[in-house]
This record gives structure tokens, sequence and C-alpha cells, in this order.
């Protein structure tokens, strides 16, 4: 008998044709979080499962981060399919256990069996009954939980069921380019974006020297804390300084954001593309500041063909916040450094941008000048979710 990690999938099983390819990854995905631990993955349609020596809580901790997986228990394969066999080693492994009540609750994928689950449950739970002294069956509340598994070539045990993440695993829909910022909602975005399956790169537009170091550094241990979702993360580095300066200078104040935001949503196109990312990922949220009113977004994303997903768009503030706790990134994203945005807020941001006006205004500047030199002297920096952070130039 041999003790693993056992994972069922959920909503990954709906994939009839393309199952395959999303199996495929959702392994690739736990080799790869677990790259530093001695581990075996196999899998048939309907679980997975992880062989290992390695402490398995510490296990259990990273895979719980893994998209794609809908429940996981610590499992015990049975090699047998004879229920004398089964019998005698579930009664084996219940006496490790202190439990008073209990339930048998059967699967059968082997159909060849000619007993029904309900009769299989029934025999095993007067098996045990007879077996351990003092055992009561419960089925509306039992303290264990005996699921049984009888499959073609073996029986698979186990107990207790931990909830996964959900969605799919990250990587099977392809890559999205996701506008991080050091506030609440990118990250939650992010991270929203990746329960989807898509795989993340980041982009950070930075304004020294109004922006602080720290600002910075709050920005990578955000990408750090969304790695453990995503595997690694590359972050993309743009000095904003002198299109915010420029900006500032020449365009009636009122536009400034607007005008600013149409700079970041051009840059972060060009990345995109140059990355192989399909999307733009932000945290804008419907009315939550001027910039994020529906004509805003729309004289926003003019400036941009690919596609902008929003997957806080209809969040009220407080759902953003209870998923930013959630996931470990509220804490750090109150932490009070400036982002580039808030310096050069200015008194009253226009709510309703004409397109007009923004074309009128950017003739005022050498735009696309800026924006070549932006994107061609960037910063990369790969940010791993189980290592120290390598930084490296000249991917592109
Ligand atoms: P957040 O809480 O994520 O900072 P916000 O409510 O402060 O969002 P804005 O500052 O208007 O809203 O930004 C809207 C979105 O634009 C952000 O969620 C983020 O996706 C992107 N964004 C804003 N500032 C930056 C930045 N400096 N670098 C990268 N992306 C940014
Ligand atoms: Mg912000």
């Amino acid at each position: 008998m041999e003790k693993v990690i056992l994972i069922k999938y959920g909503e990954l099983s709906t994939k009839k044709d393309n199952i395959n390819f999303f199996l495929k990854k959702l392994k690739e995905n736990i080799l790869y979080a677990l790259n530093d631990l001695e581990i075996e993955v196999t899998y048939d349609l309907g679980r997975m499962f992880i062989h290992t020596n390695e402490n398995f809580d510490k296990v259990i901790k990273r895979v719980k981060n893994i998209f794609g997986i809908h429940e996981m228990s610590i499992g015990y394969v049975i090699n047998s399919t004879d229920f004398d066999v089964v019998k005698d080693e579930t009664l084996n492994l219940l006496k490790e256990h202190e439990f008073t009540t209990f339930k048998v609750e059967s699967k059968r994928s082997n159909k060849k069996l000619n007993t029904t689950s309900v009769e299989l449950s029934k025999n095993l739970g007067a098996h045990i009954l007879k077996n351990i002294k003092g055992l009561k069956v419960d089925v509306k509340n039992p303290e264990i939980v005996v699921n049984v598994e009888y499959r073609i070539n073996n029986t698979l045990v186990y107990f207790e069921k931990m909830k996964g993440l959900g969605g799919y695993p990250v990587g099977t829909l392809g890559k999205g380019l996701l506008m991080l910022s050091g506030g609440i909602d990118s990250p939650v975005a992010g991270y929203l974006a990746m329960k989807r399956g898509v795989k993340i790169e980041a982009i950070y537009f930075e304004s020294p020297p109004h922006t602080s170091i720290e600002a910075k550094n709050k920005v990578k241990s955000l990408t750090k804390k969304l790695a453990v979702y995503n595997n690694d993360i590359v972050l993309h580095v743009i000095n904003f300084t002198e299109i915010q300066e420029t900006i500032y200078k020449n365009i009636p104040h009122e536009y400034l954001i607007t005008i600013m935001r149409r700079m970041m949503y051009r840059i972060s196109a060009i990345l995109a593309s140059k990355r192989n990312a399909k999307i733009l990922i932000n945290g804008e949220s419907i009315g939550q500041v001027a910039s994020q009113t529906l004509t805003s977004m729309s004289a926003i994303n003019e400036v941009v063909n690919i596609p902008v997903i929003r997957p806080l768009a209809c969040f009220d503030k407080l759902d953003i916040i209870d998923v930013a706790k959630r996931i470990d990134t509220y804490e750090t994203s109150i932490l009070p450094f400036e982002d580039c945005c808030t310096i050069f807020v200015p008194k009253h941001p226009v709510i309703n941008p004409s397109k007009e006006k923004c074309h009128e205004y950017e003739e005022l500047i050498p735009y696309k000048d800026l924006i070549y030199e932006a994107v061609k002297n960037h910063e990369i920096i790969t940010i791993k979710a189980h290592e120290e952070e390598s930084e490296f130039k000249d991917l592109l």
C-alpha cells in the first residue's frame, strides 16, 4: 500500500476533448512548483497522484496554491481490487486513527464489480464495526468518513478532503500582461485572471524620484506573493518619469490622468505584443475613481486594440478587500508608499473626457518618441515564488 497525495479535478473534468491538455499542464505546474523536492506525478482521467517521500505537509502547502485542483486528500493506494484485501487494509489504516463515529462512502469506477456502491459501503462498515470495538455509524455527522474508490486496477482509500482553489491550470489559456500598481486592486485582478488559467507577466510604471524605491519594492513583493500561483513572474519596470513630467508641463491638468493612462495602455500593449501576451489585465472597477467612469474607460481604451480584461469591473471595494486579505496581498498593498499616479493627481480630474480633446492635447507632446525610449530601456526582473529573485536584462 502506498501513501500518496490524491488530487480531484472538478471543473476540468468537463473539458471533454481537451482534458488531456489541461491535465498535462496541471502535472507540469505541480512539478514546477515542487521542483526543489523529490516527487513524481501520475494521472488518469479521474485522478492525479503525487508520489513522494518528502514531508506531506510541505508538499500540500504548495499544491494548495495550484489552480485546476478541486479537492485534495492524503490517500492510500491498495494494489488490489479484491474486497477481502481492501477490508483488511482499510481496517489497518483505521487502527491508526482515534474516533468513535464513522461512515463509509464507496465509489465504483470499476463497473465490472457486481455489487452496488451502497452494498460495498454496508459490507465494509459491518466489517469495521465487528473488528474495532466501541464504534458507531453516523451518516449525518461522522468523525471520520471512510472514502473508498474501487478502480479497475487498484483501490483508493482516503479520509479527509481538503478544498483546492478550483479554476484552470495556469498557462492553459495563454498569457496576459497585468498592469500592476502597488494598490489593493491590481494584485487581486491578477489572481483572478490566473485562476482562469492565464499565465501572467506584470508591468509596473515608476517615476523616480517622484516615486520611491520602497514603492518599487512593494510591487516586487506583491509580485512574489502572486508568483506562488503562477510559478514565476516576469516583472517589467517602465521608467515613466519623463512621460509624466512632459504631460504635467504641457497638458491641461484636468486631463493629466486621462492622457497618462492612455500612455500606460499604449506601452502595455506594445510590451504585450513583444511578449506574446494576448490580453491586458488591470484592476479597474467601474465608478471607483474619475478615470474609471464609462466615458473615461472608453477614452482611455481607444488607444489599444488588444482586449483589456478587468476582472474587478463589477466588484465592490469591500469585496475586493476580502479577496486581497484571503490571498495575503492586502497588508502589503496598504503600506503607505506613493505610486506614480497619486503624485500627479490633479485637484479636479475630468470625469467625462472627450476623445477629441485627448487627440488635441497629445499633439502637444512627442509621445511616440517618449514611449519608444521607455520601452527600449525598461528593466526586467524575474520573481520566483520559492527562490531568491534573479535579475536579468536583455530579454526582449
Ligand atoms: P490599485 O488599487 O490597483 O492601485 P486604483 O484603484 O488605485 O488601483 P488606479 O490608480 O486608477 O486605480 O489604477 C487603475 C489600474 O491601473 C490599477 O488597478 C492597475 O491595474 C493600473 N495601474 C495604475 N497605476 C499603475 C502603475 N503605476 N503601474 C502599473 N499599473 C498601474
Ligand atoms: Mg493605484
